[in-house]
């Protein structure tokens, strides 16, 4: 009776040992739990998890705590939608630009490369790696950042510090600012004038350009 006992004891302590080191789980068939942590879920053989934490691809017996496992799901760390094929990322999380297989951090969005470099900005930038057509400089070639309120940067506005407009060519100031005297580049005297010191005429409000001497040939 003794003998019986004790080989009871040993079989019991030898399965509850097995279940242990084995982390099986036992309903009239043995089965490993579920892997992922805090499941406590029977897996589904083939595969090493429960129902609902399978992949929900087809032949595969991977699984996770998303709807795919991750040889199948988007790369992006709380995407719970599927790769695309041949992609890294689902189709929200591939930047908008064409052709381009990057990964974005936010859905329907273009990648560092083809976004506008101001972060609040959705638009597409027009060079690699810079601003888009609205934060670019209007000046064709410039890479730059517009000025506040301008359609160009500070390199490429007009001199006159509350100008907003873009130079005019091989001139310092956009066309109002600028004398009209053919090739100079001086700013006119004031905002009702049309020439510079050295070209307006000098008499009284008079805005002719001077003829040879101080004054237009109105004036001399
Ligand atoms: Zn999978
Ligand atoms: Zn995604
Ligand atoms: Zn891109
Ligand atoms: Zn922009
Ligand atoms: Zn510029
Ligand atoms: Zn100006
Ligand atoms: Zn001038
Ligand atoms: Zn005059």
């Amino acid at each position: 009776m003794k003998k019986i006992l004790i080989i009871v004891l040993i079989v019991v302590g030898l399965l509850v040992t097995t279940l242990f080191v084995c982390d099986l789980a036992f309903d009239g068939v043995f089965r490993k739990e579920c892997k992922v942590i805090d499941c406590s879920n029977k897996s589904e053989s083939p595969s090493l998890y429960c129902s609902k934490h399978q992949c929900n691809e087809a032949g595969c017996s991977g699984g996770s705590t998303y709807s795919y496992c991750y040889d199948h799901k988007c790369t992006v760390r709380l995407c719970d939608n599927k790769k695309d094929p041949g992609m890294d990322c689902c189709s929200e999380h591939k930047c908008l630009s064409a052709g381009c297989n990057n990964v974005t951090d936010n859905p329907n969005t273009y990648c560092s490369e083809h976004a506008c470099k101001i972060l609040v900005c959705n638009n597409p930038s027009i060079n690699p790696n810079g601003y888009c057509s609205t934060h670019n400089c209007a000046k064709l070639g410039c890479t730059s950042l517009i000025f506040t309120r301008s359609n160009y940067c500070f390199t490429h506005k007009c001199n006159v510090p509350s100008c907003i407009n873009g130079q005019d060519e091989d001139n310092p100031y956009c066309i109002e600012h600028h004398c009209l005297y053919n090739g100079c580049t001086e700013r006119i005297i004031d905002i009702l004038a049309n020439y510079c010191y050295s070209h307006e005429c000098q008499y009284g409000t008079c805005h002719n350009p001077r003829d040879g001497s101080k004054y237009c040939y109105l004036h001399e």
